[in-house]
């Protein structure tokens, strides 16, 4: 998915436009809890939920989290990782996914 659009002002039309796709996305690939996602912009940090419109509010006043560009909260998966950084990297993909777990886990103690 294009994510050009993080780049843009965020009061421009491609950007809004952008935030709409990112929605789109994350509540069809990602994993929703009912109509809460975890809130990507850079204030919430994906650390908090927030409703779908919540969230646009937030991506649009506060802006998207700067280095979030795999979402691997919003379903995107490691295979976005590697092209992105196109070499493959680090602990082999048991391993990343465990880890992941674990870091799920720790953040679902903490929901705000
Ligand atoms: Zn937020």
């Amino acid at each position: 998915m294009d994510k050009e659009w993080n780049k843009f002002p965020r009061f421009s039309q491609e950007y809004i436009n952008g935030v709409t796709q990112f929605l789109d996305f994350s509540y069809t690939n990602g994993r929703p809890q009912e109509d809460e996602h975890l809130c990507p912009c850079a204030k919430c940090k994906k650390l908090y939920w927030k409703t779908r419109d919540n969230i646009k509010d937030h991506l649009i006043a506060k802006c998207f989290l700067k280095g979030y560009d795999i979402w691997l909260h919003h379903g995107s998966n490691y295979k976005d990782r590697e092209k992105a950084h196109g070499v493959h990297e680090g602990p082999n993909d048991d391993a990343r996914k465990f880890y992941n777990l674990i870091k799920e886990a720790e953040q679902e103690l903490y929901p705000g």
